[in-house]
């Protein structure tokens, strides 16, 4: 794929997270957004392997003409990807590049390697040189430990921007911003010259990855801020799967999708074009 991280001149791409419908089958969400305004897909690894199976994973995008743009590294160790956490992330490198996506996402946190953090600050620059596909760390939700019932002090130290800025390229988390009571718009102004890619959705009163538009962070706004500054990364749209109406009709489901990708390029290009004053955000 000959596309670069950023293109001044290029619209973002925006796309879906499978994550948005992991209740189903990984062909079943390929179904659903056929006809979509998404650019692609996001894949989230885990352990069914129709998530890390390059081949199978290509022939759902042959079948139903939608590119995978990225890849989700697991939450954790999956024991035939690695041994350990690092050969994990490794063979997920591996299968982004075998499925042409341009941006690995990884958690400086994993389930099974809690010191994650600090093998990537070692080892990250040395991995990205190895390989054409971005390596992004994603800003995480705040989590803070009980003892005694008393909350004594954080888990880690991924829900602040400041924790973000030793990392060359981010994912930005508007969801995991929201929840940890930091400002989006603020974080943006703050991140932006790495932010290489966005996970998009909304957030109300501590619940996370609802449909954008129906919490209370300011996305249309913040779709705006990356419009105007010419964003060239990934937008990936990712929810919980009742955000989409996973379990109802397949109708109501797509109809979730279509207007999921209408939402951000609706408020990517309107602003983009900067015919909306910062003074009088729009909503
Ligand atoms: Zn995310």
């Amino acid at each position: 794929m000959a596309d670069e991280y950023k293109s001044a001149d290029q619209a973002p791409l925006v796309t879906l997270s499978t994550g948005s419908l992991y209740t189903y089958g990984l062909a079943r969400t390929f179904e659903l957004m056929q006809g979509s305004a998404f650019d692609g897909v996001e894949i989230i690894v885990d352990n069914r392997w129709d998530t890390r199976q390059a081949e199978y994973i290509n022939s759902l995008t042959a079948q139903w003409g939608i590119p995978v743009r990225s890849i989700h590294a697991p939450f954790g160790t999956i024991s035939e990807m690695g041994s350990d956490y690092p050969s994990t992330l490794k063979a997920t490198i591996r299968l982004a590049e075998e499925v042409g996506a341009r941006t690995v996402v990884i958690h400086p946190i994993s389930r099974s390697a809690p010191d994650l953090a600090q093998w990537l600050h070692a080892n990250l620059a040395d991995l990205q040189a190895q390989t054409r596909v971005l390596l992004t760390v994603e800003n995480l939700p705040r989590k803070l430990i009980k003892r005694l019932g008393i909350l004594q002090r954080d888990f880690h130290e991924f829900w602040h921007p400041d924790a973000m800025r030793p990392f060359a390229a981010l994912t930005m988390d508007t969801t995991h911003f929201g929840v940890s009571q930091i400002d989006i718009l603020a974080a943006w102004q703050q991140l932006h010259a790495t932010v290489q890619h966005i996970h998009l959705s909304d957030e109300y009163n501590g619940r996370e990855h609802l449909y954008p538009g129906e919490g209370t962070l300011p996305l249309a706004d913040f779709l705006g801020a990356l419009g105007r500054s010419r964003f060239g990364g990934i937008v990936v749209v990712e929810l919980h799967p009742f955000a989409l109406h996973a379990g109802r009709s397949d109708e109501k489901v797509r109809d979730r999708i279509h207007q999921a990708a209408a939402y951000c390029r609706q408020h990517l290009a309107v602003t983009g074009a900067a015919r909306v004053p910062e003074a009088q955000p729009s909503r």
